[in-house]
């Protein structure tokens, strides 16, 4: 059974148990498509293992999960920019949380039963890569009661004001 509410931003994407095994066969085709070797090339190790084998950082490990500074979360793997400081809240979970995306359609949700637990898993929507969670009723005291769960090492912060820099530039 699911702990997990109907509704989210309008769509149905709790508790959907009957149309599995593929509801996320519907979903539109993601507009950057790489292959295993091009990904495996183009990220660290540890990005590769949560973005593209949906893996989770340890918890109070990643870059953001304390962070404050204003700003816009991008992919890590795609730079398309997902989330932002305004909806980013202290969950004090050990990982980045934000009550909602930064628009609708930017993230993609697909049910994840491993682990024994059900859950919705959050992925982007450009280049179909991991980054996290989303859970719902929780009770924080925020908007939308949600908690998008994501792994920081799945994003980059670009803080405000400051121009943006190209993945090369920024690990050069
Ligand atoms: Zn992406």
């Amino acid at each position: 059974m699911s702990i997990f509410g109907n509704n989210i931003l309008g769509k149905n994407i709790f508790g959907h148990k009957d149309t599995d095994p593929a509801p996320e066969s519907s979903a539109a085709e993601p507009s950057v498509q790489k292959s295993d070797a091009e990904w495996r090339r183009e990220l660290t190790p540890e990005e590769y293992h949560v973005l593209r084998q949906s893996g989770t950082e340890r918890p109070y490990t990643g870059e953001y999960w304390d962070t404050h500074t204003a700003g816009v979360y991008q992919c890590r793997a795609c730079g398309t920019e997902l989330f932002t400081s305004n909806e980013k809240f202290d969950s004090h979970c050990g990982w980045p949380s934000f009550f909602a995306p930064l628009a609708e359609g930017t993230v993609r949700y697909i049910h994840d039963r491993t682990l024994g637990m059900e859950r919705v898993e959050v992925r982007c929507a450009t280049c179909d890569s991991h980054l996290g969670h989303v859970f719902e009723g929780e009770g924080y005291p925020t908007p939308t009661d949600q908690r998008y769960c994501i792994n920081s090492v799945s994003l980059k912060l670009v803080p405000r004001g400051e121009p943006q820099v190209s993945r090369a530039e920024a690990e050069a």
